[in-house]
């Protein structure tokens, strides 16, 4: 369903040029689940937002690569046919429910203006009578109690998680075929983020939508993720089904993300593991592995080159040095 292709992404500031995104690859089959994980600053979000075209084109500069939905390159359309494309073909959810919306509008005339904008009626457009109905019924359908009076309050009379279920309204209002959710459960309490999850593989059952989830946490894949794409230093380091990612991985930068959270089996008093290190700056990104300088079995090869992609199934491909036949270290993941 959507194809993204050596995607290069840089934005230019007073520093210089931020290679945000150097050359990804990532695929979104129907109905599929895929989570992209990584730090703050690895790609992550700017790859999102690629998608839907959401960048301040004033220093967003998009350097290469093609992102194919159905065939269709969404970087070489124009504004106003990717204006179709943003809520018919994909909906966003955003990480902070509140600046996601309007606090001067009712619920209800956010949803209706995001249906009458983009949603054909029996003339092309819908009328004011059937937006607001079918903005109750989206209310309904994300399982906010009361939707009749609800529709007509505003943000301020939410809690977070509803707000996050009208968000998700939202985006589903104009039934687009993917969904993309960029931390959409960071802002909330656990408990509320179970449900939200939840409802997002509800809304993915009923709705035959593939989703493409932003997060950091891996309890957040666990939970909700069928494929996995790790990122790091704004390239993709390992992909692969869940199960690749969380029993069979084989990249140090997964290693150390797994380690890092917390377990039942933690002894008490046991400190949780971190990383050691800071991420490469991506105005100067190293020549080589953008991990080496963090990476307990860094090699002189690591720092001067790039490591290839290798494939250790169909769909499971990592980038590391330790993975060439020729490697004369051959660490397994450790058991934690
Ligand atoms: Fe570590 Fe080298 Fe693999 Fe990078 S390529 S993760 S530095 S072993």
């Amino acid at each position: 369903m959507l194809e993204i292709k050596n995607l290069r992404v840089s934005f230019h500031t007073y520093s210089g040029e931020v290679q945000a995104v150097r050359g990804v690859n990532l695929r979104l089959e129907d109905e599929d689940t895929l989570a992209i994980v990584g730090e703050s600053g690895c790609g992550k979000s700017v790859t999102a937002q690629s998608i839907m075209r959401l960048h301040n084109e004033e220093i967003t500069d998009i350097k290469s690569g093609e992102i194919l939905l159905d065939g269709t390159d969404l970087l070489s359309i124009s504004e106003k046919e990717m204006q179709g494309i943003r809520g018919n073909w994909i909906g966003m959810i955003f990480q902070e429910p509140m600046t996601a919306l309007n606090p001067t509008m009712t619920v209800g005339n956010q949803i209706t203006e995001v249906l009458r904008q983009h949603a054909g009626g029996k003339n092309g457009k819908m009328t004011k009578k059937e937006a607001r109905e079918r903005a109750v019924e989206l209310l309904r359908m994300v399982k906010l109690p009361n939707p009749e009076q609800r529709v007509d309050q505003f943000p301020h009379e939410f809690s977070g998680g509803q707000l996050q279920r009208v968000v998700i309204a939202m985006a589903m209002a104009c039934s687009p075929k993917i969904l993309i959710a960029d931390e959409p459960t960071t802002a909330l309490d656990v408990t509320v983020q179970a449900q939200i999850l939840d409802l997002m593989k509800e809304m993915q059952k009923e709705k035959k939508v593939s989703i493409i989830i932003i997060t950091h946490d891996l309890g957040v894949v666990a939970n909700i993720a069928k494929k996995v794409a790790v990122m790091y230093g704004g390239i993709v380091v390992e992909t692969g089904t869940v199960e690749d990612i969380f029993y069979r991985s084989k990249h140090p930068y997964t290693w150390g993300l797994l380690d890092s959270i917390s377990r039942l089996s933690r002894r008490k008093g046991e400190p949780l593991k971190s990383i050691e290190g800071t991420p490469p700056d991506l105005v100067k990104p190293p020549a080589g592995c953008p991990f080496a300088d963090r990476c307990e079995y860094a090699m002189q090869v690591c720092k001067d080159h790039l490591p290839p992609e290798t494939g250790l199934s169909e769909q499971h491909l990592c980038r590391c040095w330790l993975l060439d036949r020729d490697c004369p270290v051959k660490p397994e993941r450790r058991p934690v």
